[in-house]
């Protein structure tokens, strides 16, 4: 509990204890005037704040909260108790001071309860790093701010401890606890030339790390301010509430008056007895009952707690409306490499090259030297020998067909039959099932480079889950040849394809799927955000895999899955549902709870108490309701 919590815990308390004393030492309290006097200790203990809110609001003209509610209801139920009091009657101020206590009582533990889900997003408060060591020239390790590393720095981090910036091992082994990132708990093993992320914890072995990002480049720091910025991001469902308050209040205010006021002129004038306090104490319930508390509350707690839990299983949705929209989607589109495939190639084969093969590849590596396509990454990868970028010159990436440029003086192009026919350049097909990378050189063609892609062990079990899961169609879109993409669409049986795309056909198809589909269905596409981007943001819903440590997609993505794992899909698509419902839920319980007491109130059968027992009632249980949307890891 925060300090200003254990405040609010300890008037609570006390003005209960004073309260329970008076109502003992009742019957020897002389006056009316002094036990009104008394009453009004534990009635101002508890309530003071909500009275200066509410006088607060009258002054900023933005008097219709639930402050001024309880302020009016409460004022309203002690001047009965006065005019009772003035015509001989039963006193009684028992009920304003408990109206107050039990509100209070319940904003408390709603502060508390959405304390704990914001704790719970993710375990995310364990990713921030707090220190940092850092290595000096002569080797001596200062314990410095994570904030005052450059690039470049070399960082020691020991077993048990947290990473604090992105970087690459230069010295050591260990294994690395990821599931603040990933959600999965299973170490992996690190070692000397390994990437390493922010936020991991090292497991075993002390690691020396080269550092490749300052702090706010660093994956932690741009997942908590993801994070951070999801909550504003607000619903329909959420919209819709403060529309609705924007309405609500001020109608059950105009009730309470008409209440007060109406039934008693219409007895007057039938010459009976007006019972002018009866029906100000009926006006006054209604407007406890009539609080939306629960409503307002839960629902926002609900879409957080959603979050949360989907951070915790390494899903990242940057805010509550993607939430939302997740739960309506009944087309995934997805892209081939990176997404349902690994996107690190092996070169398979080498055909028709008048080439030695190493010189081939030494073309190869250097034109594709400044991509960061993942067939780039392989082919440099699988070149082993060092790059000279100086080389390299006058670059040009076309986007979906390959590259080309100058290396060493000479014109060099790589890429699919496509960019060979731009260039008009006589190319061999190939009958292999691979990728196919056609080389030129100096304008004639120089063979070709024959690399494959391995299915994600998780991309075919991802299809059949989203199937079950309601999922009308699964499409599959590549930029790479037909034979490639029909291979992969059986093996894990997706329902349509479209290959040899470029990246504008992958935005006409979309497009496509995106006319057809009927209202109140939403399409998803799930990339991994390289040369993707514009599909992405036409979807209604961007998925970015295998996002850890690439910038782009996670900022293109509305949705991103930390690890590369396309069964996230379905789980964020579950993870939806299950928040949606509980909002539903929540929704139709407090909103018929309301009518059913207001109802009653007004006609004068529930009394103060079994209202604002009702409304805190109801206010809890659909916090506790809320709170079930942060448990989904086995969803
Ligand atoms: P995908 O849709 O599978 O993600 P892309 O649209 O990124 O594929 O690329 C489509 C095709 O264009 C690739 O299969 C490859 O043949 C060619 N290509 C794209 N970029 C490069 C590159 N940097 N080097 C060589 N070929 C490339
Ligand atoms: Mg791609």
């Amino acid at each position: 509990m925060k300090k200003s919590q254990k405040k609010m815990l300890l008037r609570i308390i006390s003005a209960a204890v004073i309260t329970l004393i008076l109502l003992i030492t009742d019957r020897f309290i002389p006056a009316w005037y002094i036990k009104l006097l008394l009453y009004m200790i534990p009635y101002l203990i508890t309530g003071y704040d909500v009275l200066k809110k509410a006088f607060h609001g009258i002054r900023n003209k933005q008097v219709f909260d639930e402050n001024f509610l309880m302020t009016v209801a409460t004022l309203g139920a002690i001047a009965v108790g006065i005019s009772n009091a003035l015509n001989g009657g039963d006193d009684d101020y028992l009920e304003a001071v408990a109206v107050m206590l039990l509100y209070q009582t319940g904003e408390l533990f709603q502060s508390v309860a959405v304390g704990k889900s914001r704790k719970n997003i993710s375990s995310l408060m364990d990713i921030r790093p707090d220190y940092a060591n850092l290595e000096g020239e002569d080797k001596t390790v200062t314990k410095v701010d994570p904030d005052e590393v450059e690039i470049g720095s070399i960082i020691v981090v020991n077993p048990g401890e947290k990473i604090p910036l992105d970087g690459i091992i230069r010295e050591g082994t260990s294994t690395l606890n990821t599931s603040a990132l990933t959600g999965e708990s299973i170490p992996v093993d690190v070692f000397e030339g390994y990437e390493v992320l922010s936020g991991t914890i090292n497991l075993s072995g002390v690691l020396r790390i080269e550092t490749t990002a300052d702090f706010d480049g660093s994956t932690a720091s741009k997942i908590l301010e993801l994070v951070e910025n999801a909550a504003s991001r607000k619903s329909k469902s959420e919209g819709f509430i403060s529309k609705f308050a924007r309405y609500y209040t001020p109608i059950v205010c105009i009730c309470a008056l008409a209440l007060a006021l109406l039934p008693p002129v219409f007895l007057a004038l039938s010459g009976k007895d007006p019972m002018i306090f009866t029906w100000i104490y009926r006006a006054c319930t209604f407007l406890v009952i009539s609080c939306p508390c629960a409503v307002v509350i839960s629902i926002p707690l609900s879409f957080f707690a959603g979050l949360g839990g989907a951070s915790g299983c390494g899903i990242l949705i940057k805010g509550s409306n993607f939430l939302e929209t997740l739960s309506k989607v009944k087309y995934v589109v997805f892209d081939k490499t990176g997404t349902l495939t690994h996107g690190t190639f092996e070169v398979t084969a080498l055909h028709h090259s008048p080439l030695a093969a190493e010189e081939l590849f030494k073309y190869a590596a250097h034109i594709e030297g400044h991509s960061s396509h993942p067939i780039a990454l392989s082919i440099k990868k699988a070149y082993k020998k060092e790059i000279d970028l100086n080389l390299v010159k006058d670059i040009k990436e076309i986007s979906g067909k390959g590259i080309m440029g100058t290396v060493d003086g000479h014109a060099v192009a790589a890429g699919n039959a496509a960019l060979m026919q731009e260039l008009k350049i006589d190319y061999k097909d190939c009958h292999h099932t691979g990728t196919i990378i056609h080389m030129a050189l100096d304008g004639s063609y120089a063979g070709h480079i024959v690399i494959s892609d391995t299915i994600k062990a998780g991309s075919k079990d991802a299809i059949t889950a989203l199937k079950r899961a309601g999922i009308k169609k699964t499409i599959m879109l590549t930029g790479d040849s037909e034979k490639v993409a029909e291979n992969v669409a059986k093996t894990v049986g997706i329902d349509e394809y479209h290959a040899a795309l470029l990246p504008d056909e992958k935005v006409q198809n979309v497009e496509q799927i995106l006319k057809t589909k009927a209202p109140g269905e939403a399409l998803a596409f799930a990339g991994d955000g390289i040369n993707d981007a514009p599909v992405l943001s036409i979807s209604d819903i961007g998925i970015a895999m295998g996002a850890l440590g690439s910038d782009a997609a996670i900022e293109a993505a509305d949705v991103v899955l930390m690890d590369d794992d396309p069964k996230k899909i379905v789980k964020a698509i579950r993870i939806s549902k299950k928040c949606l419902g509980i909002v539903h839920q929540n929704l139709i319980f407090s909103i018929s709870v309301k009518v059913i007491c207001l109802i009653l109130g007004a006609v004068g059968i529930a009394n103060m108490w079994i209202a604002i027992l009702a409304d805190v009632g109801v206010m809890i249980l659909a916090v506790l309701n809320a709170i079930r949307a942060l448990f989904v890891k086995n969803l």
